[in-house]
């Protein structure tokens, strides 16, 4: 455990204990050698284990006796390369209560100064190149600590005792404020002093005032970020990130703004303020003082508090400003910006003024992202404050490198008990994602000191990360099929062993019918699996356009219910896209050309939210479905039936969805509300669920259910599957630790991997 105030605190401990001694860094962990009479001994020990600082905890504690040396006092020795073990990288850590108030102090030497830190904040993850953690070995190596910042790390009563990343305005990273025009010139602004901080934020604040947008540089990367109320900046931001309608994401100055803004559960606030601080999804007041631009489409809203003395500078001397949009500072799916002269190239058109500092971001980090589901942390996108943390799996694992699949990228390797996940890579759809997904195998290769001797990848031939596994690792291959690894991934996530029932709702997974998949109901374990059941194929033409525009699914999935009489039915669908495309598309589906079949989830919603005339085409993965799932927000949760499905008793089963969608369309043009048609829909799913897993136990008695898959964001079809299992006596695991979307599917892959290496 590094960076966490473990060894100052041992110090303290063994001084109360009189202990004499030491302790150190390893990269296997920290050392302490105890020196004292038995019942001392004893009380050090108990006292190590009873009263941890906020931050740390104990993975694993291996005590052995030696004789004694004749150590005369306890001191911090200084840390010593130990390869070939295994050590904790700490991910970063907000801002710490004590650091907050010498900020906020006039006349402390740290006032306003936007990168204080101690042992119980800031950067680590994000900073460190090597191990042992320490200075020197972090991107706060160039700056030279002055006196006063040396005696407190030297210091082991004081909070920066062996804080690494310790600095002050005198001896510490600066900033610079520099517009879009002179960053264009070429060449980088000088990096003046700490002391001119204020003065800069006062300035800053005043462009985000006045409706700016700034490239802000903080602990991961680039944010780009404006006033969250001001309609012409957050629509401008919009124009210039390209068409996406995609959410922003929200800083709020403080809890008591997150309320005015959202309306928050005690779980959802726990999240906010945790050391992790992630982005919470929540459900958006109606009159929350938002710009309509910043999160359209949607009743939720992605908010975070401050977690850098920076972010929380942003907000100091009542700017005029509230909430600030925080968005990654990246052009639609390329990774995160991190480096300065990255800013001009990458970000020119997206901000007017830049916000840089002096201290090298050596790993990116995008925002975490989670919800909460029935009380508990339900992960969307796993990075900062999160990655590196191992996830302890409780069993021992070969080291083995899971590559994960295309979107929302994330790789695994594992080692002992247990798996490191990266931090969200990303699309690998261009070649600077799959620059940084290679960037972050070395770091964690070599800061976990991981041999894999397999590389798991998914089955789909031409995603990026199955063709690194086979064309670039190096290592024996193990291809993984979607859906099972996202069930094992669910298992893992619970810790479950054994065989269950896995329910995979999600957009497009490669099936082992070269078909693609996403509605499908298995029985397995970490070792194989029989797909039960699945959604009826439909067959969907025009490739990836199938993907982003719904209206190809409504066509197809109107098809299957109507046949030839689905193209002259009275819906908004075929007044909005033009008859000649729609003709065109028609002739691919029954004549089979170009078309694929595909039993995905994903494409169902897609299909209906077309239908009911919510969303046409896309501008980011899972809008239809999103905007489907919050056009049924206002229902009333009471007496609304499910639509019919049928199941055709085929191995493995079918459940052919056109009855719904006949339903649904007599509902429609009978101008039933899109409302309850889009509720009534939702407990269709649910109920599909249910029915299936029923048909399932009664053939083999597996009474566990994992629940994951993309689709499974979803928190209404989400609450409605669990509470319908419950209802039948199943036994319900849901994600807690990785996310159910594709951002955890290379846990899964790792897991089956080992298996397959095991047998
Ligand atoms: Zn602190
Ligand atoms: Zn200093």
């Amino acid at each position: 455990m590094q960076g966490v105030g473990f060894r100052p605190f041992v110090y303290r401990v063994a001084q109360i204990s009189g202990i004499h001694g030491y302790v150190l860094n390893s990269s296997g962990g920290v050392v302490i050698e105890a020196e004292g009479a038995g019942p001392a001994i004893n009380e050090f020990l108990r006292a190590l284990r009873q009263q941890l600082p906020p931050l740390a905890s104990i993975a694993q504690m291996t005590v052995s006796e030696m004789k004694p040396r004749g150590e005369q006092n306890f001191v911090i020795r200084e840390s010593v390369p130990n390869a070939g073990q295994f050590a904790l990288v700490p991910p970063d850590v907000a801002t710490c209560a004590d650091c907050l108030r010498e900020i906020a102090t006039p006349g402390d030497r740290r006032s306003g100064y936007p990168f204080t830190n101690c042992t119980n904040c800031g950067p680590r993850y994000t900073i460190i190149r090597d191990l042992p953690y320490d200075r020197p070995k972090t991107t706060m190596e160039p700056f030279r600590m002055c006196a006063r910042c040396q005696a407190e790390y030297q210091d082991p009563a004081n909070r920066r005792f062996h804080a690494e990343p310790n600095a002050c305005p005198d001896c510490g990273p600066s900033l610079a404020l520099v517009s879009a025009e002179q960053l264009a010139s070429g060449s980088l602004p000088a990096f003046r002093s700490g002391r001119e901080s204020s003065a800069i934020l006062a300035w800053v604040r005043r462009l985000l005032r006045d409706g700016e947008i700034v490239a802000i540089k903080g602990l991961g990367g680039f944010h780009l970020a404006c006033d969250a109320a001001n309609d012409r900046a957050a629509n401008l931001l919009r124009e210039r990130k390209r068409r996406s309608g995609k959410a922003f994401a929200v800083m709020a100055k403080d809890l008591a703004t997150v309320e005015r803004l959202c309306e928050t559960t005690g779980a959802d606030r726990a999240l906010l303020e945790s050391v992790r601080r992630p982005i919470v999804l929540m459900r958006r007041r109606p009159d929350a003082a938002i710009a309509a631009n910043v999160a359209p489409g949607t009743a939720t809203l992605g908010v975070m508090l401050p977690y850098t003395p920076l972010h929380h500078l942003l907000f100091d001397e009542s700017p005029g400003y509230n909430a600030l949009v925080m968005t990654s500072g990246n052009m639609s799916e390329e990774p995160i910006v991190s480096r300065n002269e990255q800013a001009w190239p990458r970000l020119k058109n997206l901000a007017d003024r830049f916000l840089l500092h002096n201290r090298e971001i050596q790993t990116r980090v995008d925002d975490s992202v989670v919800q909460v589901f029935e009380g508990q942390v339900y992960p969307v996108r796993r990075s900062r404050g999160f990655a590196p943390e191992p996830i302890d799996l409780g069993m021992q694992l070969s080291e083995i490198l899971a590559c994960g699949g295309e979107l929302k990228n994330t790789l695994c390797l594992t080692k002992d008990h247990y798996a490191i996940l990266s931090q969200h890579i990303g699309d690998l759809e261009n070649l600077e994602t799959m620059e940084f997904f290679r960037e972050t195998l070395d770091h964690l290769q070599r800061f976990f000191r991981v041999s894999p001797v397999a590389a798991a990848y998914d089955l789909h031939p031409n995603y990026m990360s199955t063709r690194f596994a086979l064309e670039e690792s190096g290592l024996r291959p193990i291809g993984v099929q979607h859906h099972h690894a996202h069930i094992a991934s669910c298992m893992a996530d619970n810790g479950l062993r054994g065989r269950v029932i896995g329910v995979a709702l999600d957009g497009t997974g490669y099936g082992t019918d070269g078909r693609i998949w996403g509605g499908e109901f298995l029985t397995c374990g970490f070792a194989g699996f029989e797909r039960r059941g699945h959604l009826q194929y439909v067959p969907l033409a025009g490739g990836d356009c199938a993907i982003r525009q719904p209206w190809r699914s409504a066509v197809a999935y109107l098809r299957s219910a109507f046949g030839s009489e689905a193209l002259s039915l009275p819906l908004p669908l075929f007044e909005k896209i033009p008859r000649r495309q729609i003709a065109l598309l028609d002739r691919m589906l029954t004549r089979n050309i170009q078309t694929v079949e595909t039993s995905s989830c994903g494409r169902l919603f897609d299909a209906v939210s077309s239908i009911l005339g919510l969303r046409h085409e896309t501008t980011y993965e899972g809008q239809a479905a999103i905007e489907l799932e919050m056009a049924a927000s206002e229902a009333s949760p009471s007496n609304l039936k499910s639509y019919p499905f049928a199941f055709r008793a085929s191995n493995p089963f079918q459940i052919n969805m056109a009855p719904a969608i006949e339903a649904i369309v007599r509902d429609s043009i009978a101008r039933v509300t899109i409302t309850e048609i889009s509720a009534r829909f939702h407990r269709t799913v649910a109920q599909v669920v249910m029915d299936s897993c029923l048909r399932i136990r009664e053939t083999n008695g597996l009474n566990r259910v994992c629940l994951s898959g993309g689709t499974f964001q979803n928190l209404r079809l989400l609450g409605h599957t669990v509470e319908g299992l419950r209802g039948c006596n199943f036994e319900v695991f849901v994600h807690h630790r990785v996310p159910p979307n594709d951002g955890g599917l290379s846990l899964g892959q790792a897991m089956i991997a080992n298996e397959v290496l095991m047998s």
